[in-house]
């Protein structure tokens, strides 16, 4: 598909998109595109004029699909409904669509998006985890940066595979991730892990919002139906708990 057919069709979703403040509505836009052109499209449910903001982003990594899984639960479940009230919920199935598509963990040119977010970024790192060739170098990135600025959330939560934890940062913002792991079931294995990772967007998110960011990893390979809608359901208790009133 040319570049100017995928943006007339995601323009198209858009225009499509119900925008009232009706219960169960769908707010669809547009994050950015991908190296190869891929729209990268956000679903914003629950309250109208959320005073508390979240987002969930199922994949970065694109050979690690299972949070794209979780992201489908949570929009099925806020379909219909008026959803917890002063709470939005943005959920984004992969920032990386092209290596989504190819089912390999970097972009289209062989950067490791979760290493290229601008704080503490690392230009030694290479191969695997290769930062890119300056902070914020990927377009993906920037859309990422540009759409959180945008929306100022208030809760991060990240999906990735496989080491079977929750993630949990070595602030206070650990207690929200210790929550997490209770309500989803999956543990945080004890210790913490925040600014281990270089230009990672969970880092950056924190820094640039000083609001909670953190990452869940899977174990590898396919997650049950029970423990995708457990996640699915974390997701929305921990942010009627975190958030005011
Ligand atoms: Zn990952």
């Amino acid at each position: 598909m040319t570049r100017r057919a995928v943006l007339s069709l995601s323009l198209l979703l858009l225009l499509l998109t119900p925008a009232s403040a009706e219960a169960g509505r769908i707010e669809r836009e547009l994050v950015g595109y991908s190296v190869q052109g891929k729209p990268i499209v956000s679903w914003q449910q629950g309250g109208s004029e959320p005073d508390f903001r979240v987002l969930v982003v199922g994949s970065i990594h694109g050979d690690e699909s299972q949070g794209m899984r979780v992201v489908s639960r949570i929009r099925q479940n806020l379909a219909g409904r008026r959803g917890p009230k002063g709470i939005g919920i943005w959920t984004i199935k992969s920032v990386n669509p092209d290596g989504s598509a190819s089912g390999t963990r970097k972009n289209a040119r062989g950067v490791d998006l979760n290493r290229n977010f601008p704080y503490r970024w690392d230009g030694s790192l290479d191969g695997g985890y290769n930062s890119g060739p300056s902070p914020a170098s990927e377009r993906e990135t920037r859309a990422v940066m540009r759409f959180s600025r945008r929306f100022d959330f208030d809760l991060a939560v990240w999906f990735h595979q496989p080491w079977g934890r929750t993630l949990a940062p070595c602030d206070g913002q650990r207690r929200w991730a210790f929550l997490y792991a209770r309500l989803s079931g999956l543990g945080t294995g004890g210790s913490c892990d925040r600014g281990r990772y270089p230009g990672s967007a969970v880092s950056w998110q924190h820094h640039e919002l000083g609001t909670t960011a953190f990452v869940v990893e899977f174990g590898s390979g396919l997650q049950t139906r029970p423990v995708i809608a457990r996640h699915a359901r974390a997701v929305i208790r921990l942010a009627r708990r975190m958030a005011p009133g």
